[in-house]
């Protein structure tokens, strides 16, 4: 069975030598010195690396199962599950005032990469949880966080959230579920959900589910939408568990992973809910809390790499076949580990140096939450949200090959169940298509992302770039290697949102046929800033002669890698993106 090892020294030299974290003027980050984050890892690791992945092929195993009404998990589950409720782990950045150790996003997210690389499906329930507090946090009533709050913080109650019905993903304005206001305020919630996630499970003594449904008489479509708190048992004025309200699951998905996460059907049948936030206002609630939630997907993609990447670097050191061309390395053996062979070892770097930039790009996006939520810094709130459907699409997208890649160096034991590749790939699939299909992510970020402001948030990224090139031109290896290939990546990024400008305009069409095409070229443009910021700190920390200098050589060759063999990719991605709309919508639909 796979294994996994915390990558506590790789996040460590993100948060400290790349984002400085402790050194920032941000509210809490003093309490986030290297040697206080690397005891809150290392604890983490162990719990990740001891308890949860073994838990992982389980999971995968066993599944979820209905019985009675109600959905068991898998062996072992509830008491991992308490463990990490003991150790405070699913508090970790929620508001003290409600239980919470008060944590920045930041070291949220490092602590979530591990539990999600160790057992995603397993992590989806706090997961899930976060979510719902967070959304109650932004638009409850004092009354409401009072009571939902703290018994969520501690996961007692866990918490989903209900968007999804079966003729509407997407297009949330098809939505059915109706509420009805009753005369004590409180609504009736009528309908049926699907795919949700954490829907019901025995690890916790209620779920509260955020519903959105349509109050009957209000604006068609999405802004006809709310949201509202609907527990599976009614609470009292005391917090006191009462009745069963009308919430019941009607069946749980068979899916192709994520097995131990209980994916289920619930039926609304006149459930009492109760309003959060305003009526018809709904949609802004649940986007409050969108940009941290497909954070969370992203660094779902990049864990599993993780994860896998992990496990193909052992077998590659392990597994013998075949002579290396330029001579046996292995003379005594019958034959060379795979690892001495020039395509193993393309596709392992092609992991590693993903995993690694995406590592840096996906907590820098938590440093850019931080700075907005508790600095209230205008400019950070605009860029992440500009980056935001960049990191869940490209970081989804990429995590998801990594997995193959990582299943494609074991050859045939890779497809098989018994060495456990295949269930990194069925897992990390979901990510891709959960909190908003990739494809709506790339319409997201040209078609509304790209002009907010005038523009001004993307004019920020390139000026934070040029910014970062022209500061450090003096130091030759630095230019060569990162800040020329970041430079040239960088115009075709702007040239292909000036292409967007010049002809989006005329024919919609010609912006949205490349809108994959520019995510992916963003992608790559962020992952090169990122290897260039790493590369200028590995530099610094070398010349300093302190730490582990075999660590910084290994990141500065890891970082030549991407730049000279995946960031020109940029290249290609533009020139289809100019190819224009033509070639995407000449076919008439019936020619398919
Ligand atoms: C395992 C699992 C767990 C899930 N958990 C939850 C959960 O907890 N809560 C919840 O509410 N939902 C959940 N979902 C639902 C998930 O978020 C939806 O499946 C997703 O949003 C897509 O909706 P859909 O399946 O209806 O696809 P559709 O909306 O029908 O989309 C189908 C395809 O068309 C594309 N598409 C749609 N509209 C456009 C457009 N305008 N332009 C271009 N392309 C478009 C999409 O990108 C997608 O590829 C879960 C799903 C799964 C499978």
């Amino acid at each position: 069975m796979p294994s996994y090892t915390a990558p506590v020294n790789d996040i460590q030299f993100v948060l400290h030598a790349l984002l400085k974290a402790s050194a920032q003027d941000i509210p809490g980050y003093d309490e986030l010195e290297a040697d206080f984050t690397a005891a809150v890892l290392e604890e983490a690791g162990k719990i990740a690396g001891n308890v949860l992945a073994p838990l992982n092929a389980v999971g995968d195993a066993e599944g979820c199962v209905l019985e009675n009404g109600v959905v068991r998990t898998p062996s072992g589950f509830k008491d991992a599950f308490e463990q990490m409720k003991q150790g405070g782990w699913t508090a970790l950045d929620c508001d003290p005032e409600y239980g919470g150790q008060g944590m920045p996003v930041l070291l949220g997210t490092a602590v979530g990469e591990l539990f999600s690389g160790a057992n995603q499906a397993f992590t989806m329930y706090q997961g899930l949880t976060h979510g719902a507090y967070s959304a109650i946090h932004a638009h409850g009533s004092d009354a409401q966080k009072a009571k939902w709050l703290p018994k969520m913080v501690s996961c007692d109650w866990t918490g989903t959230m209900n968007l999804t019905e079966p003729h509407c993903g997407t297009d949330l304005g098809l939505m059915r579920t109706k509420a009805v206001l009753q005369e004590d305020g409180s609504y009736r919630i009528s309908g049926q959900k699907i795919f949700i996630s954490a829907g019901d499970h025995d690890m916790s003594e209620n779920v509260v589910h955020l519903v959105l449904a349509k109050i009957p008489g209000g604006p068609d479509g999405i802004k006809g939408v709310s949201l509202f708190i609907v527990p599976k048992f009614l609470v009292d004025d005391e917090g006191n568990i009462g009745a069963r309200n009308g919430v019941s699951v009607g069946k749980l998905e068979e899916k192709m992973g994520i097995h131990g996460n209980s994916t289920c059907v619930m039926n609304y049948d006149e459930a009492e809910g109760y309003l959060l936030g305003q009526e018809h206002k709904g949609m802004r609630a649940m986007f409050t809390m969108m940009n941290e939630a497909r954070l969370g997907v992203a660094m779902q993609g990049m864990a599993q790499a993780e994860a896998a990447y992990q496990n193909a670097v052992i077998y590659a050191k392990d597994r013998l076949q075949g002579r290396a061309v330029t001579g046996a390395e292995n003379p005594d053996g019958p034959a060379d580990p795979l690892i001495v062979h020039p395509d193993i070892r393309r596709n392992l770097l092609d992991q590693k140096s993903f995993i690694e930039g995406a590592r840096a790009f996906m907590l820098w996006g938590a440093y850019l939450l931080d700075k907005s939520h508790r600095s209230g810094d205008a400019e950070a709130e605009g860029l992440i949200s500009l980056l935001t459907p960049v990191l869940k699409g490209f970081l989804t997208d990429k995590g998801l090959d990594m997995t193959v890649q990582a299943q494609q160096v074991y050859g045939g034991h890779g497809y098989i169940e018994e060495w456990g590749m295949s269930q990194f790939v069925r897992d990390a699939r979901i990510t891709q298509i959960y909190e908003g299909a990739n494809g709506v992510q790339a319409l997201d970020l040209v078609g509304r992302k790209l002009a907010a402001d005038g523009g001004k948030h993307v004019m920020g990224f390139f000026e934070l770039v040029k910014g970062f090139i022209k500061e450090n031109e003096g130091d030759e290896a630095l230019k060569k290697d990162f800040l020329e290939p970041l430079k040239s990546a960088s115009k075709d990024l702007q040239a292909a949102g000036m292409f967007f400008m010049q002809n989006g305009m005329k024919n919609p069409n010609a912006a949205l046929a490349g809108s994959y095409d520019f995510m992916h070229l963003f992608g790559h443009v962020c992952l090169g800033l990122m290897w260039a910021q790493m590369a200028k700190a590995a530099t610094e920390a070398l010349a300093s002669g302190e730490g582990d200098a075999s660590f910084y050589e290994t990141k500065l060759a890891t970082g030549r890698y991407y730049m000279a063999r995946q960031l020109p990719a940029t290249k290609m991605h533009l020139a289809r993106i100019e190819s224009g709309a033509a070639p995407v919508m000449d076919l008439a639909a019936e020619a398919f």
